[in-house]
């Protein structure tokens, strides 16, 4: 059951093959008998998961049943859900229960989903690693020793080990992307703006995005389906029509460009990465793709860009954790500033404190205009190299991280080394296209992803290219062996 792809669990469904509480109460079990090792969920909704499994059965024997309804779900604990614990990885919203469902969990909830539960994040979003989770790193179902990339980690965990069919992450600088890679599994960043961002606890407004972490393309697209369109409770999502993704899925690659930015395949690309998505783009070019070098002049100014805007607008987003109107609030304090210092040191880990304090330091009125301003500035020209490309070609083709799955504790102690994660996957961000990574095969026995990236509002042509990719290759279809189960269809880890 758990290798099975979410049109074969809809089809199982609609079919009587199985009831919704049935395939519920099996992957439940499956998070309670494995997730003890894994830790990819924060909190598991047993009693509610199986009352909506209880209603969606209600619902297909009706006759009023959508391809989705039925279908369990894991949803990052960034998204705030009614009567739920939603902690955002943080000591501050330890209890917090959120009175009312962002946007998209209401969309995914109305098509008759299954909450299993609320997976594990670096804490309020700020990490690559899963290690700044105040509930404890997530593992990585390859290899327990590692990281399992972040901070959507624990919802790629869960999605790897087929804990889940499919699960929500956010990408605010390659949260959904590179721990897809690191993972195995199929993630997708839409264009900023098609889905809601009410709900979604904000890192960096302006570069938060909320997408989904699957199997295969064609789940993805199933789900982002449901999630996406404008909101009149988010200015910034945009009233543009959401295409059926289904529909174009499987057309012909023949003639489409794509192109390689010659910056991403440079030194500091790990050499066993760099054969992958070599390998990867000459299985593309075997499907008719045309292969064409570009160039983006502004990468190297994208870190430093990003991490002055991210940890400027963190630590604006963040002032909200007072003690007073949400979340930890010390013992006795003494007056209000007492209050105020107390419960923020309490509540928030180093890695949030540390962007807080340089954010707004970047933001101070001495240094506005060197920093802050400066990067919105760099943020233009950097969205000017993609406009340029994408004048030339219709999708970018890359590496989603510099190296595989590093080991835990790893890089912990130099901050520095785990922003340069971020330098394939963040660009993206600061100009708001769609980013996608795809399973593409095996490092030293650790999964490699391929990054695609299209132009504004043009996911369908990444889930077309993912999906034909995926017809021709079975990347996707590894499980690591310990996860893998009896199964006529089982794939073991590749050595
Ligand atoms: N690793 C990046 C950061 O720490 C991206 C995180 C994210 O996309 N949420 O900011």
């Amino acid at each position: 059951m758990h290798h099975k792809s979410l049109t074969e669990l809809s089809a199982a469904l609609q079919g009587r093959k199985i009831s919704s509480e049935e395939l519920t109460r099996f992957f439940l079990d499956r998070i309670g008998r494995l997730d003890t090792t894994l830790n990819s969920f924060i909190t598991v909704t047993e009693e509610l998961a199986l009352e909506q499994a209880r209603s969606a059965d209600k619902r297909i024997a009706a006759g009023d049943a959508g391809v989705l309804t039925g279908i369990p779900v894991a949803h990052k604990d960034i998204f705030c859900t009614q009567g739920v614990r939603t902690t955002c990885g943080s000591r501050m919203l330890e209890n917090f229960s959120a009175p009312y469902d962002a946007t998209a969990i209401a969309r995914i909830a109305s098509s008759g989903t299954v909450m299993l539960g609320k997976t594990n994040m670096d804490e309020f979003a700020m990490g690559s690693s899963n290690e700044t989770s105040y509930f404890g790193p997530v593992k990585n179902p390859w290899d327990g020793e590692r990281v399992p990339g972040g901070s959507s980690g624990g919802s790629a965990a869960a999605v790897a080990a087929r804990l889940a069919p499919i699960a929500t992450g956010t990408d605010t600088g390659g949260s959904i992307r590179q721990p897809a890679s690191f993972c195995n599994v199929t993630g997708i960043k839409p264009t900023y703006g098609r889905v809601s961002r009410y709900g979604m606890i904000a890192y960096a407004s302006s570069l938060d995005q909320g997408g989904v972490i699957a199997r295969n393309a064609e789940d993805a697209a199933l789900l982002l389906g449901a999630m996406a369109g404008v909101d009149p409770r988010d200015s910034t999502s945009v009233d543009l029509p959401v295409p059926d993704y289904m529909t174009t899925l499987s057309e012909s690659l023949r003639g489409v460009k794509v192109g390689l930015p010659r910056e991403w395949y440079g030194d500091g690309l790990d050499s066993g990465v760099r054969a992958v998505v070599e390998a990867a783009l000459t299985s593309l070019a075997g499907l008719g793709v045309e292969l064409v070098d570009i160039n983006l002049p502004h990468s190297p100014y994208c870190i430093p860009c990003y991490y002055v805007i991210a940890m400027s607008e963190a630590s604006s987003n963040l002032s909200r954790y007072d003690g007073v109107r949400f979340g930890h609030r010390c013992e006795n304090p003494r007056d209000l500033l007492d209050l105020y210092i107390r419960s923020r040191a309490e509540g928030f880990g180093t890695e949030v404190k540390r962007r807080i304090m340089t954010g707004t330091f970047s933001l101070s009125a001495g240094y506005y205009d060197a920093y802050y301003l400066k990067a919105l500035k760099v943020r233009r020209l950097i969205a000017e190299d993609f406009r340029r490309a994408f004048e030339k070609v219709d999708i970018l083709a890359g590496p989603v991280a510099p190296t595989p799955a590093f080991a835990l504790g790893e890089h912990m102690d130099d901050p520095v080394t785990m922003y340069l994660q971020d330098i394939y996957t963040l660009p993206l961000n600061l100009a708001g296209l769609p980013g996608m990574s795809v399973p593409a095969g095996f490092d030293r026995g650790l999964p490699v992803g391929l990054q695609l990236i299209a132009n504004h509002w043009e996911e369908a042509r990444l889930f077309n290219m993912a999906h034909r990719y995926q017809q021709e290759t079975d990347w996707h279809h590894f499980v690591p062996s310990r996860f893998a189960g009896q199964s006529e269809t089982e794939q073991n880890d590749p050595d």
